[in-house]
């Protein structure tokens, strides 16, 4: 079993960033990630804290928009707007969740798909099934780039993913499917799912369910994807994958911590280094 390291490779791919912030500079632009928060969700804020370090790392600047947990839908719109127009900010991401009251839909449409660098507007969501130049959500374009770069085959592969969120699942879906992998995608619906889930040859777990995923449903030899972070009430981090079972039947897997976490702050930073690449 070989551990694919999420953590180091996001190391590599920060200091690689860094260049390029370093080389933008010379030109006169400034690369910069305009961060909002609605309310004050705890793991919000952790995630939160995690970018605006990556980004003071590389030298993108960071600007930080915290809105109290009765904002309107209209203040939040006028920010987003105001952050659109404004030609400073290469990136926009509007941090999950937010209150109910709020529309994330709508959130998610208003930020101009040039700035979306988490990939959620529909325009980009579009580009991504239609397999056209886009921002992919940062999720599944780092699993994409650690199967890369671990030299695991996509192209043929099996690849069976658990959980179908418009964060995680779908997009990630799409991106298989672009690389021509065959996509399976299971969900709390699907009957016999550890005999779907045995014939992958690459599967992902984005549940949210801690060590969900046991010995029983993985095939010998796969490569096994954790994207779960679950808490537990002692204040440990759990994936959804039970580690200490799957590791010994899998060929690769990625640890929780250090494995799809970092690497999905890090697709965020190169999404913010595009959009500055792209500014006319
Ligand atoms: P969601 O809650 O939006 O989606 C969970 C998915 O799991 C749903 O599609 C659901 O099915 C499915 N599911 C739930 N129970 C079962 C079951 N018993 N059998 C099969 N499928 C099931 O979660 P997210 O996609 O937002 O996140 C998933 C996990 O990944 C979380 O732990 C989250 O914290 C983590 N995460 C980690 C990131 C990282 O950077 N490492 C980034 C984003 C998320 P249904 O649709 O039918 O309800």
């Amino acid at each position: 079993m070989e551990l694919i390291d999420g953590k180091e490779l996001a190391k590599n791919i920060r200091a690689n960033l860094k260049e390029d912030v370093e080389a933008l500079k010379q030109k006169g632009i400034h690369p910069k990630l305009a961060v909002i928060m609605v309310g004050d969700d705890k793991a919000s804020a952790v995630y939160v804290r995690n970018k605006s370090k990556a980004c003071n790392e590389i030298g993108v600047e960071y600007e930080e928009f915290l809105l109290k947990e009765d904002t309107t839908m209209d203040e939040l719109l006028k920010l987003i707007e105001k952050l659109n127009k404004d030609a400073s900010v290469d990136g926009i991401l509007l941090q999950s969740p937010i209150p109910r009251h709020l529309d994330i839909n709508e959130a998610f449409r208003t930020i101009t798909p040039e700035k979306d660098v988490d990939g959620f507007n529909p325009v980009n969501v579009g580009k991504l099934s239609l397999n056209q130049e886009c921002f992919v959500s940062c999720t599944p374009y780092g699993i994409i780039k650690m199967l890369e770069t671990y030299n695991i085959p996509i192209e043929g592969a099996n690849a069976v993913i658990i959980g179908r969120s418009n964060i995680v699942g779908k997009p990630l879906l799409q991106c298989l499917l672009n690389k021509n992998a065959t996509v399976t995608i299971c969900h709390s619906k699907t009957k016999n799912l550890e005999e779907v889930t045995k014939r992958a040859d690459i599967l992902i777990a984005a549940i949210g369910k801690p060590e969900f995923v046991t010995e029983y449903m993985v095939k010998e030899g796969a490569t096994v994807i954790d994207v779960g972070i679950n808490r537990t009430e002692e204040g440990k981090i759990l994936g959804d994958v039970k580690f200490d079972e799957v590791s010994k039947k899998a060929s690769y897997i990625t640890p929780v911590p250090g494995g799809v976490g970092p690497m999905t702050i890090a697709m965020l930073m190169a999404n913010v280094v595009k959009a500055a690449s792209n500014r006319k």
